[in-house]
């Protein structure tokens, strides 16, 4: 087995047994230890996704996978096989007061950064799949503060995130709590990026 996979593996236990933020409702969900150079960060599992043991293990999964299958013959099988899937929280935040999920406070997100960032390390990506504003922002940082869906999504972003040199796509949320996917200009401007991810190099090498 190599060290990547080990310190990986390692990491996950670690993650299985964090009960650091009192708010949050376990179980931890994360995906496999997937040795690849394209990641996917998301915004934190919902309700059902604990019960599976998987990240978009319900209808947001549903959307996003179509979208890879449809862009790029990509299924939901061969994704999970071949792209690691992290996410901003790891843990269910619990419904928000207005319907929705609740989305990670600051404190969680910090204190959940630490395992990105271990995961950074051991993985080293060269594509970053980043899964709605809150993930956007919590890898762009000042780039995407206060931007709109729209001037961010469709493009590439290089960047230097945990010391790694990433090209950053961001993505809408595949939830339905957000039509913005599926009226223009999100419809287009999703083709657009999914074309970006389709003709990345490590996209490429993983198909
Ligand atoms: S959200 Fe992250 S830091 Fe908070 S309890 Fe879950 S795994 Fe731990």
């Amino acid at each position: 087995m190599s060290t990547a996979l080990v310190r990986l593996r390692s990491l996950h236990s670690e993650l299985e047994s964090c009960r650091l933020c009192p708010n949050m409702r376990g179980p931890v969900v994360h995906g496999p230890p997937v040795l690849s150079k394209v990641m996917l960060v998301g915004q934190a599992p919902g309700p059902r996704e604990g019960s599976f043991g998987r990240p978009f293990a319900w209808t947001a999964g549903r959307t996003l996978f179509r979208w890879f299958e449809e862009a790029m013959g990509l299924s939901e099988e061969t994704f999970r096989a071949r792209i690691y899937m992290a996410a901003v929280a790891r843990c269910f935040p619990g419904k928000a007061l207005g319907g929705g999920d609740r989305k990670p406070d600051a404190k969680e997100i910090a204190r959940c950064r630490t395992f990105l960032e271990a995961e950074v390390a051991i993985l080293k990506p060269a594509l970053v799949l980043a899964v709605g504003t809150v993930a956007i922002v919590e890898i762009l940082g000042p780039l995407a503060v206060g931007k709109k869906l729209d001037t961010l999504v469709g493009r590439t972003v290089s960047t230097r995130w945990f010391g790694q040199s990433v090209d950053v796509v961001p993505l809408p949320h595949p939830s339905g709590a957000s039509p913005w996917h599926k009226m223009e200009p999100g419809k287009t401007l999703l083709g657009k990026a999914l074309t970006i991810v389709k003709e990345h190099p490590a996209m490429r090498e993983i198909q």
